[in-house]
């Protein structure tokens, strides 16, 4: 597994995609699903120059952050339980995955401890697959609402995790359609929510997702390879 060879290619496809649809590349970030892998595979993308890393479970990030010396970014995109916000406020600069009320008013709680304001994404479920998590669409206006009065929490914009659907291009209706939704939030114009981020697509659609609009692509496995069982 070849951590720069992979990257290497991956710009290059990020930058082909963005070509395709007219888009500045610079207007699209990578984020390096780093989960499951250890801090040596941080440190090689590292030095392959790639800065922004996104993690899923928050203890392996703690250790994993401790151990990588280089001045990296890192992005929390998992799934989040409210007793363990506490532990991530200065250490991540932006949450992927805010999906209820609960979640966010902890975050907003902890971040303002430490005087600081939390960058988020709300996670919208469009599969409509009970087993995922993400706010249902019907239900994003009234959270965002609700959300919009917390004092130390700015929404960036909206991400989501569709079905899996081994044909990139069947995944396309739901990039599409976050991309919509994110519209139709902006005209609320409501107080601390600004529709800045899309986060869509994985490794094996993230050219789909840029063609409809991702701002953060979430690349793990066609960096890192495959992921062992946790
Ligand atoms: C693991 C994960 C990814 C990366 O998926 P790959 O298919 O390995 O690129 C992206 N987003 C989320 C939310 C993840 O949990």
């Amino acid at each position: 597994m070849d951590i720069a060879v992979n990257l290497s290619r991956i710009r290059t496809e990020i930058a082909a995609a963005c070509a395709r649809c007219g888009r500045d590349p610079a207007g699209v970030r990578l984020v390096a699903v780093s989960k499951t892998h250890p801090a040596e595979a941080v440190m090689a993308a590292h030095a392959a120059g790639q800065e922004l890393f996104g993690e899923s479970y928050v203890q392996e990030f703690l250790v994993k952050s401790d151990e990588v010396a280089a001045p990296v970014q890192w992005h929390f995109i998992g799934h989040l339980q409210s007793n363990k916000a506490r532990l991530l406020p200065g250490k991540v600069a932006l949450i992927h995955s805010v999906d209820r009320l609960s979640l966010a008013e902890e975050i907003s709680r902890q971040w303002q401890k430490h005087g600081l304001t939390a960058d988020v994404l709300i996670e919208v479920n469009l599969g409509g697959e009970a087993s995922k998590s993400g706010v249902d669409a019907a239900e994003l206006e009234t959270l965002l609402r609700q959300m919009a009065a917390l004092p130390s929490l700015a929404v960036r914009g909206l991400m989501t995790l569709p079905p899996y659907l081994a044909d990139p291009e069947e995944v396309r209706p739901y990039f599409c359609r976050l991309r919509e939704l994110a519209r139709e939030v902006d005209a609320l114009a409501l107080p601390g929510v600004a529709m800045r981020e899309l986060s869509m697509g994985m490794s094996h659609d993230f050219a789909v997702a840029i063609e409809e609009g991702a701002t953060l692509v979430r690349i793990g496995t066609a960096i890192f390879g495959e992921r062992g069982g946790r």
